[in-house]
């Protein structure tokens, strides 16, 4: 294993510690999610064997591929629990859901009906975070903020799916300081929503913050950060690509 990942570990972890206590929060308030969309699956799990138990994809059938293959690596690092932070197709929910611990990324009425009837089928319940849709920039999935409000008892009827909160990613132009802006704003409207929403909906969590913004999120009140290239800085992301080569 490369020790980089370690250090880098450590480091990441210094650091959301120095901003949960900027925010008067304990450090165990903001939980860390690892995405490891970027990296083989060797090194994914090296980064489980350093400790980091929360890892994320945003392509579910990257996740499936992944979680699947957990089970027979060598020098098995322990369970993880496997975070889905992107766009979930309807047609791959069957597939992902099973295997997916916290899913961000609830982003359509359509989704989350289709993984409601899933999850009554399937007889389990999806632990799941509403993507609300902030920043301008188009490319972004999520709920209009203005929607919330509404939605709340439509989706205290839907049987199968337990909403723990809310998730955003920050506009991609103007860096950490507009970043803030965005991630002050779920913050707010969480707030508002609490006693707007039926009370069997969960608003607690927050999911915000990625590396180049999570101190800010955490600052603004974030509970799980979702980082990537932070974690694997200076690392091969395919490090056994060569003894594969003839
Ligand atoms: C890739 C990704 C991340 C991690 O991004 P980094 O900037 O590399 O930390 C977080 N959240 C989502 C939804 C992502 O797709």
């Amino acid at each position: 294993m490369n020790p980089r990942l370690a250090e880098n570990l450590a480091e990441v972890r210094a650091r959301i510690a120095a901003a949960a206590q900027r925010s008067g929060r304990p450090v165990d308030a903001v939980r860390l999610v690892g995405v490891t969309k970027y990296v083989s699956l060797e090194v994914s799990a090296d980064l489980a064997r350093c400790g980091l138990v929360d890892l994320g994809e945003s392509r579910p059938q990257q996740l499936v591929r992944k979680a699947e293959a957990w089970q027979q690596l060598a020098s098995h690092p322990g369970p993880v629990h496997w975070h889905l932070v992107g766009h979930l197709q309807r047609n791959k929910l069957a597939r992902t859901l099973p295997l997916v611990g916290l899913w961000h990324s609830a982003d359509s009425r359509r989704v989350l009906q289709a993984a409601s009837a899933w999850a009554v089928q399937a007889g389990r319940q999806v632990p799941t975070l509403i993507e609300v849709h902030l920043a301008p920039d188009a490319t972004k999935g999520g709920f209009p903020a203005e929607e919330l409000a509404s939605l709340g008892d439509w989706l205290a009827q839907l049987p199968g799916i337990t909403v723990r909160g809310l998730m955003t990613m920050a506009r991609l132009e103007g860096g950490p300081a507009t970043a803030r802006i965005d991630f002050a704003r779920l913050r707010q409207v969480r707030d508002s929503l609490r006693g707007v929403w039926p009370e069997s909906l969960g608003l607690d969590e927050l999911s915000m913050g990625m590396s180049d913004d999570f101190e800010v999120a955490i600052e603004e009140g974030s509970t799980i950060v979702r980082l990537g290239s932070v974690l694997f800085a200076g690392i091969d992301p395919e490090p056994s690509r060569q003894e594969h080569s003839p």
